[in-house]
């Protein structure tokens, strides 16, 4: 087909490109079709297989075929708001809850109903900023440092609002983050509620990867700052159905008018999400034994590796603290900067497309997530591995020890495999 002038689109549109975590996915796949072999550290796609109950249940409701309510099949928004309620404490009805075709629509769509300005840590996920730029909205990043894991503060919190303190702001808070997996206390989240209470900032609190932190602790901000915050979940990390496209929204009492808002953009947009899909979301919020241990193998696997993972690193002179939870480490190039740029790699997006092409590995560059072009972080998605054998192996090993070096060697695959050929390539690699 002809390509078409890019003068005829909208301008917040023109010139943006394709999701980075979406092309390089793309990108890999391209290459491994032409025979390239690449280790897939770049897309966060959960690794793991669709818990068998929750499979089970798409099949049975396979001739689902009628439109759903708009904002979600009465069910899974009762499944949905029992499971906030069982898991952390945010006691919710059914009626607050919302069900789109991934919380990143979801996202969008809220992003595109309220009117305020977009709050988001530099670093953050990907899509935040450019849906904001889409629409329209302007973008406040929120400066943080690696020392204190990239969160942040009721200072810079209490910065930026006292100036305009009635300026409609919307701040989105993702923990364990993406993309680096630090997540916040109990005493961090307090500190914040009490600010963004103050301000009355509208929060998001994006938990799509609450069931992934390693040691099944996690507390939503929800319950410090009920009034004002959104928590976002879905069934893709935890449940590893990112294809499926579910996410779901739990709204505070007093924000029917900002679900109200949003069902009607859905029903001019989506309809409703797919009829099978939301059957079978019903049996995974459910929960129970099986998706228990699901989730509990899940953990442990991932925390397995990410240990691995950060352990060579620091070894190979990284500054590195472990993660809490997910699949992403975030990795600062800073110690090797100088022989790194005399070989004329400056910028973070460089230094993928070098590694890429060097040894196969496939990262994103810390650009993507809102860091600047000359800093030289990277995330990695710690998901090449063949998840169910991995879980497979995980349920023969007693659920009260802790899997080791050894089990992430044997089942770790490319994720192993990949950050040691980085480390290799950063010592062969030469000032030139
Ligand atoms: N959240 C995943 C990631 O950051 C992929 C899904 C997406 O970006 O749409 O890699």
């Amino acid at each position: 087909m002809k390509k078409q002038p890019d003068i005829h689109l909208n301008l917040n549109v023109r010139g943006l490109p394709l999701s980075a975590t979406l092309a390089i996915n793309e990108i890999s796949n391209d290459l491994i079709k032409q025979g390239q072999p690449v280790t897939k550290l770049g897309l966060g796609q959960s690794p793991f297989p669709v818990p068998q109950v929750v499979e089970e249940e798409l099949k049975v409701n396979a001739h689902q075929k009628d439109y759903l309510p708009v904002a979600g099949l009465r069910e899974l928004r009762g499944a949905v708001a029992d499971y906030h309620h069982r898991t952390h404490g945010i006691s919710t009805a059914p009626e607050n809850i919302l069900i789109g075709p991934g919380s990143k629509e979801l996202m969008f769509i809220l992003q595109l109903v309220y009117y305020g300005d977009l709050v988001i840590p530099t670093p953050s996920w990907v899509s935040y900023a450019p849906q904001a730029h889409i629409i329209g909205r302007h973008i406040h990043w929120l400066e943080t440092d690696a020392s204190n894991q990239w969160k942040v503060t009721p200072e810079c919190i209490e910065e930026l609002c006292h100036k305009d303190e009635n300026k409609p702001r919307l701040v989105i808070l993702n923990y364990p983050a993406n993309p680096h997996g630090y997540t916040y206390t109990e005493k961090e989240l307090k500190a914040l509620a009490k600010k963004f209470r103050k301000y009355k900032v509208l929060v998001l609190s994006d938990e799509i990867y609450s069931e992934l932190d390693y040691d099944g602790n996690h507390v939503s901000i929800a319950q410090f700052y009920p009034e004002g915050t959104i928590i976002s979940s879905g069934l893709s990390k935890w449940c590893g159905a990112g294809g499926w496209r579910l996410g779901t929204f739990a709204f505070p009492n007093n924000m029917k008018w900002l679900l109200n808002a949003m069902a009607t953009v859905a029903s001019e947009t989506f309809t409703s999400t797919s009829a099978p899909i939301q059957y079978a979301a019903v049996r995974a919020f459910i929960g129970g034994l099986e998706i228990e241990r699901y989730l509990a193998n899940s953990r442990r696997i991932l925390h397995a590796i990410a240990k691995a993972i950060v352990s060579r690193l620091q070894n190979a002179g990284f500054d590195l603290v472990m993660p809490d939870g997910a699949f992403y480490i975030f990795p600062d190039f800073a110690p090797f900067k100088k022989k790194l740029n005399q070989r004329g790699i400056t910028s973070s997006s460089k230094l993928c497309e070098v590694i890429l092409k060097e040894t196969g590995v496939a990262m994103l560059p810390g650009e993507s997530f809102g860091r600047p072009k000359d800093e030289l972080t990277v995330r990695i998605a710690f998901v090449d591995f063949d998840g169910a054998r991995a879980l497979t192996a995980a349920e023969q090993i007693p659920l009260d020890q802790t899997l080791g070096e050894e089990f992430a060697k044997q089942y770790g695959g490319g994720c192993i495999s990949g950050v040691e050929k980085i480390i290799d390539w950063l010592n062969e690699t030469q000032a030139e």
